[in-house]
């Protein structure tokens, strides 16, 4: 190929949530072109931490508890990593030197991170949609403050990110923010009444871990994803449209004032934003299936129905309100959807514990952070209480 080597900027990495979907998926892009981890963080998944510690020979990997602590640390006694506990060590990771701190944990408890690493002017390539939905202006001030840097990792927003590399100083008139549809696309309330929690796990298109594959299914993806898009690209609300596209190959579009719009399209691999956040603003090769739009053949596009899909709907709300209603619709969903998947409450609920959570919680206009938190414990709580029986 001409002889020409492409020298990949990225050094290191620190890595949040290594043992979910978007982490494994991290580690594959890191193996695939040697870029070294410093850290790992795991949830509860000790086993693979320890089988990703071994092979990555991190410094520092963090779990959630004392248990898992104990667990890990016996399991790698034998090297000299590092072994943190809890969002304490989590915040620590997020500090440490590196070149990219990579927030791919579930919910909100990626917010204090995200806030950690930005406080210490990091480039944060960003899986964590909750946080920066619920953080708000919070996380943007803070990375603005301490010139640190946002990459997306989402598809959509990485996808925005592409459509403006090269736009310059132009304005965006209008984000063409797509969406899948999930497994659900074209039922009707009465369809949902009894959709059971594999139904709503098995999503047509993207292979994702179970909150985010819930969260497609009643769309409050979308909704968490626009806010994001409100959050990252500065526009408002109004400014975004949500274009149901079920074959997940444009992956979201600028339209610009003069009308011309750039979208971005590829094949529905995570591996693809996730790489580009880490080597940015290089392009390398990557694994992933090319594109054969002759075997894609048609292109379809939908408007969303928000009378069914009632989280949408909520969602947008929570952003024209903005404050800490972001935060309520994010906490309730997150505390709906562990009920859906623990099987206590029916599909249909979670819209309802959204909805009726964001009419009945506080609003706080400029919430900081000790009321985003408290918001957060009063969603999960009235969402626990209400629908949850407890
Ligand atoms: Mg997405």
């Amino acid at each position: 190929m001409g002889g020409f080597v492409k020298e990949i900027v990225m050094k290191e990495i620190v890595l949040l949530g290594s043992t979910g979907s978007i982490g494994t998926q991290t580690l594959d892009v890191c193996r695939t072109h040697s870029i070294k981890v410093k850290a790992l963080s795991a949830n509860s998944s000790v086993e693979l931490l320890e089988k990703q510690a071994r092979e990555f020979k991190p410094e520092y990997v963090c779990v959630r508890d004392e248990r898992c602590f104990l667990d890990i640390k016996t399991r790698l006694s034998d090297t000299d990593i590092k072994v943190l506990c809890g969002l304490d060590g989590l915040c620590e990771l997020a500090q440490l030197p590196c070149d990219t701190v990579v927030n791919s944990v579930v919910g909100m408890v990626g917010l204090r991170p995200t806030l950690a690493a930005a406080s210490v002017g990091r480039t944060i390539a960003l899986a964590n949609k909750e946080t920066l939905v619920a953080g708000g202006s919070l996380v943007t001030e803070c990375i603005r403050k301490n010139n640190a840097r946002l990459l997306p990792i989402d598809s959509e927003h990485s996808a925005i990110f592409q459509c403006l590399m090269g736009a310059g100083d132009n304005r965006i008139e209008k984000i063409l923010l797509t969406a899948s549809g999930g497994p659900f696309f074209g039922k009707t309330r009465s369809d949902l009444e009894n959709v059971t929690r594999e139904q709503a796990l098995a999503h047509p298109n993207w292979s994702m871990g179970a909150k985010i594959t819930i969260d497609s299914a009643t769309l409050m993806n979308k909704g968490l994803e626009l806010i994001e898009a409100v959050r990252l690209f500065d526009v408002r609300p109004e400014q975004i449209e949500i274009v149901v596209h079920r074959q997940s190959i444009i992956h979201s579009a600028v339209e610009f004032e003069d009308g011309a719009v750039i979208a971005q399209l590829g094949s529905a691999d995570m591996r693809i934003p996730i790489q580009l956040a880490l080597t940015y603003p290089q392009r390398l090769p990557c694994p992933a299936k090319k594109l054969s739009l002759f075997d894609v053949a048609t292109l379809t596009f939908d408007r969303a129905d928000e009378d069914t899909f009632t989280c949408l709907a909520a969602a947008k709300k929570a952003i024209a309100m903005d404050g800490n209603a972001p935060c309520i619709v994010n906490s309730a969903n997150e505390a709906a959807v562990a009920l859906f998947l623990s099987d206590k409450i029916r599909f249909l609920d979670i819209g309802e514990a959204v909805t009726q959570a964001l009419a009945d919680i506080p609003y706080i206009a400029s919430p900081d952070l000790e009321d985003i938190l408290s918001t957060q414990r009063a969603a999960e709580e009235y969402v626990y209480t209400k629908f949850g029986g407890h």
